[in-house]
Order: C-alpha cells, then sequence, then structure tokens
C-alpha cells in the first residue's frame, strides 16, 4: 500500500534501537525524510546512516536527552517544522508502589507525559496551519493494564493518554491526526532488561523469567520493532485521516478483553 507520504518530514525520538527505531525504519521505508534523535551520539549517527542508505531518504541524528527542555531544544531546532511525530523515551525503572518518591514520580511524569505534550506544543501548531499533520505516541499496554512492577509507567503514561483524549479532538479539524500506540512485550532491549530485573526478583533466570512473560502472550512471541513501525507508519498515512485520539493496543492479545 502506498502511504502518501513520500517527501513529508518527520521526527522520531528515542530512536536508536527498538520501537523507535522500528517507526523510523517504516516511515523511511514511505519515503519520510527523518531527523531521529537518541543520547549516545555513537548510536544514533550509525542508526541514521543505516537508514538513509538502506531507504534512499535523509535522516539527520541529533544526540540529545530528549527528557530535558535543552535536550528538546536542541532536537527542535534541527527539525525546524515537521509534519510527523513520534514522541518516545526510556522507560521508567521497575519496582513496587512504596519505593518511589516525589523525585521518582516528577523524572516519571517529564519523561513519559511532559515530554511527548511539550513537543506536541511545539510542532501541531505549525502541522495544523499547514493543514496536514501525524503525532504518534509511544505509551504502554500499562494504560489498559496496569503492570504492577511499573507503577511509575502505569502513572505518567495514563495521564499522556488523558491529555491526548481531550487535545487530539481539538486538533483534528486542522488535518492533525494524534493516536498513540500501546506496546505490549516485544523483542527490545527493554524487554531483555526487565526480564533480567524479574529473574532476579524471582530467584530464576532471565530466559525462564522470558519464557514466563511469553506464555501469558496468546501468540507465544514478543512483538517485533519492525511490525511494531509498520502499525506506526500506517497511523501517519494519508489513509488514517479518520483516526482520531485511538490507543492501538499491540500486545499479541495479552491483555483478555472484548473490546
Ligand atoms: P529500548 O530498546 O531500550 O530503546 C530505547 C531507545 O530510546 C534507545 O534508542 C535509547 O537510546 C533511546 N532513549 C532512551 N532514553 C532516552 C532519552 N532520555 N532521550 C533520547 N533517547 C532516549 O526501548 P524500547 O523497548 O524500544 O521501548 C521504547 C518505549 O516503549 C519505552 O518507553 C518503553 O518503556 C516502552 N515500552 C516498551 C515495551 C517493550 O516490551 N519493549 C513495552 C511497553 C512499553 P539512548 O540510550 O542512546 O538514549
Amino acid at each position: 500500500m502506498d502511504l502518501g507520504i513520500r517527501g513529508k518530514r518527520g521526527l522520531v525520538c528515542a530512536a536508536s534501537k527498538g520501537l523507535g527505531r522500528g517507526c523510523a525504519e517504516a516511515l523511511a521505508e514511505a519515503g519520510v525524510d527523518l531527523v531521529i534523535n537518541a543520547r549516545t551520539s555513537e548510536a544514533i549517527t550509525q542508526t541514521a546512516y543505516d537508514i538513509a542508505a538502506k531507504y534512499g531518504v535523509q535522516v539527520t541524528p541529533v544526540a540529545a536527552d530528549i527528557t530535558t527542555p535543552e535536550g528538546r531544544a536542541k532536537v527542535l531546532e534541527a527539525v525546524g517544522q515537521a509534519d510527523i511525530l513520534v514522541t518516545n523515551a526510556g522507560g521508567p525503572p521497575p519496582g513496587t508502589w512504596t519505593d518511589w518518591d516525589r523525585d521518582d514520580f516528577i523524572r516519571a511524569i517529564d519523561a513519559n507525559m511532559l515530554t511527548a505534550i511539550a513537543l506536541m506544543q511545539a510542532l501541531v501548531p505549525g502541522m495544523m496551519e499547514r493543514g496536514w499533520g501525524r503525532v504518534v505516541n509511544i505509551t504502554s499496554a500499562a494504560v489498559r493494564s496496569p503492570v504492577p512492577v511499573l507503577g511509575l509507567s502505569n502513572t505518567a503514561r495514563t495521564g499522556l493518554t488523558g491529555f491526548v483524549a481531550g487535545m487530539s479532538r481539538q486538533v483534528a479539524g486542522s488535518g492533525v491526526c494524534v493516536n498513540n500506540i500501546l506496546p505490549g512485550l516485544h523483542a527490545t532491549d527493554r524487554a531483555v532488561s526487565l526480564d533480567t530485573a524479574a529473574a532476579a526478583q524471582q530467584g530464576i533466570t532471565p530466559a525462564e523469567a522470558a519464557a514466563r512473560r511469553k506464555a501469558t502472550i496468546p501468540t507465544g512471541s514478543y512483538g517485533e520493532a519492525a511490525d511494531f513501525g509498520a502499525a506506526c507508519a500506517f497511523l501517519c498515512s494519508q489513509q488514517a485521516r479518520f483516526i482520531i485520539g485511538q490507543n492501538l493496543l499491540l500486545d499479541g492479545g495479552a491483555l483478555n478483553v472484548t473490546v
């Protein structure tokens, strides 16, 4: 399917690997010129080089911490204006509900709620002026079903979801579609680190922890970043213009619900 976005300009945050990279690759395959971001200069530069070489689009790497005002300013300066925005950042650490103090919550809310809101506030007005835009926020399945060890994520991402529910309806009339994708368990480094943490907590090996977590998914496997990216690219397509304020759950059927 031609997604109709060749020549558009996009920003994908936290994209040197994992789900962000999956989104960047799928958008590049659809012909979108990109600015991509991560903190580690070498990794994001290599990723930009690889994606540009593979898909023949322009890819500009920006090494910056997207969760800080300085990092966002650096990224936004490189972007100028964007037609497509994919927000993403690292997830907060696991723990239990009594572990976290105010500073922990502020850090998580900054990274996984306020950063996405700040980026939308910076780039969506320009999209509205030009009459076309697409925003995808990478959140988490924790928005639909809380993960016991990820209380910080449960909290911050639900706040972002509430913001998007209201804001997406206010910008839709200007041709801007804002949606969230909710990853369940995906085969990325984040999954490996959560497997390792679960293994330590339960006194089992990381491989056993992974097997137990996979057994909770009807597909029997973790999701792949490439499939995640394809869903993101579709939400950024011309064809997605009637999809507004939705929360697309990509979890292999793990959440046992009817709607
Ligand atoms: P990942 O494989 O660990 O990749 C994280 C990417 O984000 C890397 O490119 C990393 O590069 C970059 N990054 C991290 N913190 C950043 C920051 N402050 N500023 C800029 N870039 C940053 O993680 P992932 O699995 O793709 O997860 C992406 C998001 O989805 C996370 O918020 C995660 O919690 C959420 N999620 C993942 C899963 C899953 O199963 N994978 C499930 C639910 C939710 P640098 O380290 O160089 O910055």
